[in-house]
Formats: structure tokens, C-alpha cells, sequence
């Protein structure tokens, strides 16, 4: 177990804090979760998967974690900033269905590719059309205190009137004088006393297939007000992590803390944890700006941007091998890089399942190798989850595991408690708090095998002219829905969905 102690980059202090639970052994932890008005793609993994480590570090540090992840199915308006059309609404009438059959058709892929990716499931799933009771009530509660206006059947927050009392924008780094000249050309004909006073709650249209009755007239919740209701619903009004992608600092997450106070007369969160964005070519991965691809397209290869098809534990590996706050680059070159590294990571695993220590003679540079390579591994995910800097340390543990195995270095250079610790701390990290160890791995590893062999053996049936085979070889395989490409340079194969 660690000698460290686990520190927390806080984006409200903007530096590392040691962690210190509010209740311990309890651990409340909170992040955003999807909009389920389409498949989740692979940024928006990359977030959850932060939370995941989060999560899971946490537990295996021996903190009872409940973990919050909702599941917005309301309130999330087109244009974020309180005007345009649900998202959920739109999505339905486009797929002309019923909005709860879209919630629940990309909750389930949603869940699909979680679990795929062996993401742990939070402790609660709630949703915001599960909570309008909670919400109405907050909104009271905000109003009540003079922070909350009506205006023609909406509810707004009055940032001017809470700035007199409390600090708005800390979070952000924004400041007031800025707020005001990024809005002031949006100002003109809203309901809204001040451009940047956000909505708790909002009229909708006459036809509008989700609204509820309030006691403004009907309505829907306004997207950043669920987060604080249900936050607050389950973790308490004050709770411990609170996280979500950089891009929600601002306007959600500011204008959460201002509910919270604003309701409650306290900060909702101690640390707030924010993951950055996964890129292309150095642009935020987004559906809207075409650059995105869904988890199952890459695990199959089908998009124009993948040479091949990547197995979804290659891919939560690329992933851990940047650090959360890092923006990360995706390329053809760094999955094919990263999934290089899982697989020699991987065999050293399943090595060290099998491997027996056996006495010999003890040699103590080695041992005390081993001893800092464990220690080191906790000092490394203690600052701040940095799981890169881990997934280093497993490097140099393989390379010991790889010695021992190949009878390069005796095992018996190590006491048998040292190899327990080299062991089990292998094990801890690459299973449970990296989360690794996902079993289909085995079979995409023998496909992947399979397919190198059969363009193998195509290519020599090539070289030697003999295009009939060739062409046989790549319709059986089209056949099993295996596209094979014939590049300039070299051949590639996906899968197709
Ligand atoms: P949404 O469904 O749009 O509300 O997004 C769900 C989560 O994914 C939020 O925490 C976003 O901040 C996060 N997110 C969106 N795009 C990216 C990206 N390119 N990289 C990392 N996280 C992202
Ligand atoms: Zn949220």
C-alpha cells in the first residue's frame, strides 16, 4: 500500500491538494454524464474513463465510494445557452419516436460500450426527468432566497443579485467584467433581466412533447440545475469529487456552484476534477464538427480516419497513457504504438500468473529495485491519478517479469515476499485500478493474430501471381464481413457493423 498520499489537482485552488474525505470511510464522487440523444463517442469515453480511475483508485485505497453518474434525458437545450430545442425532442421527432424510446435506445448503447470498455458501473444512474420534483423544489429554495426570478412562465438565476452576497466565476477564472462583454451583444429581446442570468427552469412550446407542470406554468428543468438537484439528492449538500470534461467548467459547472449556494448557502463540491479533451489534429473531437468516431467503429475498423480496427482494451490503454488534464492527439500511429505496449503488459500478466518464485540466492540491489518500482508506482498515481507516469512503472516491472521467465535473471534473486509484492502490485494496478484485464481481449488478440497470418499467406500468393487465390482469399473474407483494402504499400483489413 502506498507511503504517499493521494494529492488531487482542484480546479477550484488550481493546485494539487492533498485529498481528504469529508466523511471517511465515505466518499462522494459526482460526474456529468451523457446527453442520450446519440451514441457517446470516443471524447466523451475519455472523460468517463477518468471518473472510472477515479473511482476505482479510490476503492482500492479502501473508501466506500458512491459514485453519481447521470443521465441527462432533459433540459439540454440545442443552443447551451437556454435557447433552441431539446435535444432529446429534436432527436425524437427526426427518428420519429416517442423521446423516452431515444433516452432508451442511447442508454443502452451507452451502457454497451461501458461495459465494453470495462468501464466499473456508477452507484446511481439518475436521471433528469426521474428528479423534476427535486428540481422544482431547488428552484423554490433559490427563489426564496432572492437569487431566482420569474419572467413570463421561465425562471431565471440572478447572477448581478448573487455576486452581491457571493463569488461567481472562480471556478472558470472568469470575471465579471469579461462575463459581461462576451454577452453583451447577445442581450436584446430575452426574458432574462441580464444576458448572463441562466435558466432553472424553462417555458416550453404548446407542442412541446417534454414538459412538466410546475408551479411557473409547464416547463422543462434547465440543463445545469438537474446536476445540483441530484448531487444534492444523493451525496449530500456538500460532497467530495465532483467532475466532467474542461469543456463544462463553464457554463455548467459555475453555474452548479452558484444553485448550490444559492439554494443551500453552501459549496457543493471540495475538489472539482476536470478531464481534458481527446483531439484530432489537434481539434476537440465532436460530432458536430464531423471529426468523431464511435467506439463501435473503432473496435471494427469501419471509418475513414482508422487504418484497422483497435481492440477496446488497446484503446483504453492509449488512453491511460496520457495524463487526464493533458489534451490527448488521436492517430493511427499512437493506438498502433499503444497497442504494442497493452500486449507486452498483457503477457507479462498472464506470466505472472503461472510464474512460481523459487529460493535462491537473494541478491539486495534487486531487491530493493523492486521495492522502489512498487513504491514509486503509488507515488505516481497519488499525484494527481497520473496514470502515464504508472503505466511506466509496469513497463519496468514487465521487463523484471520478462527476465525471470526467460531465466535471464533467477527468480530467486528475490526473497519470496519481495515477488509477492512485485506480484500482487503488478496485478492491483493492471486489473483492478487500470482496469485492463477485460477477457474478450483474448479472443481480439487471436483474431487480430489470425488475420496477420491469412494477408501473410495472401501476400506470397500475390507475389507469385496467383490473383485467383488472392481474390478467393479476400471474397471469403468479405464474406465475414472483413473488408480487405489493398493499399499502396500495404494491405488492411476491418471489420464491417
Ligand atoms: P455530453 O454528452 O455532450 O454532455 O458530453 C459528455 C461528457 O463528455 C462531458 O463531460 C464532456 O465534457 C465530455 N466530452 C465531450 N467531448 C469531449 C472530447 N472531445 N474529449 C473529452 N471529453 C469530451
Ligand atoms: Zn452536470
Amino acid at each position: 500500500m502506498p507511503e504517499t498520499a493521494l494529492h488531487i489537482f482542484n480546479t477550484l485552488s488550481r493546485q494539487k491538494e492533498k485529498f481528504e474525505a469529508i466523511n471517511p470511510p465515505f466518499v462522494g464522487l459526482y460526474s456529468c454524464g451523457p446527453t442520450v440523444y446519440n451514441e457517446v463517442h470516443l471524447g466523451n469515453l475519455r472523460t468517463f474513463l477518468t471518473f472510472d480511475i477515479v473511482q476505482r483508485y479510490l476503492t482500492h485505497l479502501g473508501y466506500k465510494v458512491r459514485y453519481v453518474r447521470n443521465i441527462t434525458d432533459a433540459g439540454h437545450l440545442t443552443d447551451d445557452a437556454d435557447a433552441g430545442e431539446d435535444k432529446i425532442e429534436k432527436r425524437a421527432k427526426l427518428e420519429q419516436l416517442e423521446p423516452m424510446e431515444i433516452v432508451q435506445k442511447y442508454t443502452n448503447s451507452f451502457h454497451e460500450v461501458c461495459a465494453i470498455f470495462n468501464l466499473t458501473p456508477p452507484s446511481i444512474e439518475p436521471t433528469a426527468t426521474g428528479h423534476i420534483v427535486e428540481q422544482i423544489q431547488m428552484v423554490k429554495r433559490i427563489i426564496a432566497n432572492g437569487f431566482g426570478y420569474e419572467s413570463n412562465g421561465s425562471v431565471y438565476f440572478d447572477v448581478k443579485k448573487f455576486m452581491e452576497k457571493h463569488e461567481y466565476g472562480k471556478l472558470s477564472g472568469r470575471n465579471v467584467d469579461d462575463l459581461l462583454e462576451v454577452t453583451r451583444d447577445l442581450s436584446g429581446t430575452s426574458d432574462k433581466r441580464n444576458s448572463y442570468d441562466f435558466a432553472l427552469w424553462i417555458k416550453t412550446p404548446e407542442a412541446a412533447l417534454q414538459k412538466w407542470d410546475s408551479p411557473w406554468g409547464e416547463g422543462c428543468p434547465g440543463w445545469h440545475l438537474e446536476c445540483s438537484a441530484m448531487g444534492t439528492k444523493y451525496l449530500g449538500k456538500q460532497f467530495d469529487i465532483h467532475g466532467g470534461g474542461f469543456d463544462l467548467k463553464f457554463p455548467h459547472h459555475e453555474c452548479e456552484i452558484a444553485q448550490s449556494v444559492g439554494a443551500d448557502g453552501v459549496t457543493p463540491v471540495r475538489y472539482w476534477m476536470h478531464s481534458n479533451m481527446l483531439t484530432v489534429n489537434g481539434t476537440k473531437m465532436s460530432k458536430s464538427l464531423g471529426n468523431s468516431f464511435l467506439p463501435k467503429e473503432l473496435f471494427g475498423g469501419a471509418h475513414p480516419l482508422l487504418e484497422k480496427a483497435y481492440s477496446p482494451m488497446s484503446v483504453r490503454f492509449f488512453m491511460l497513457q496520457s495524463h487526464y488534464r493533458s489534451t490527448l492527439d488521436f492517430s493511427n500511429a499512437a493506438l498502433q504504438a499503444a497497442e504494442r505496449g497493452f500486449l507486452r503488459l498483457l503477457n507479462s500478466y498472464k506470466t505472472l500468473s503461472k510464474l512460481e518464485h523459487k529460493a535462491g540466492t537473494v541478491d539486495a540491489q534487486e531487491l530493493l529495485d523492486v521495492k522502489q518500482l512498487c513504491e514509486a508506482i503509488y507515488a505516481n498515481i497519488n499525484d494527481d491519478f497520473n496514470t502515464a507516469e504508472s503505466i511506466a512503472v509496469l513497463f519496468d516491472m514487465s521487463k523484471k517479469i520478462n527476465a525471470y521467465k526467460e531465466g535471464v535473471l533467477s527468480i530467486g534473486t528475490l526473497d519470496a515476499e519481495t515477488y509477492e509484492l512485485l506480484k500482487t502490485t503488478f496485478t492491483v494496478f493492471f486489473r483492478d485500478i487500470l482496469g485492463l484485464d477485460k477477457e474478450e481481449e483474448h479472443d481480439n488478440n487471436v483474431t487480430e493474430g489470425l488475420m496477420n497470418l491469412i494477408l501473410e499467406l495472401r501476400k506470397q500468393v500475390r507475389a507469385n501471381k496467383d490473383f485467383a487465390s488472392s481474390d478467393k482469399i479476400r471474397d471469403a473474407l468479405n464474406e465475414l464481413n472483413i473488408k480487405v483494402k489493398d493499399g499502396k504499400d500495404e494491405t488492411t483489413w476491418s471489420i464491417e457493423q
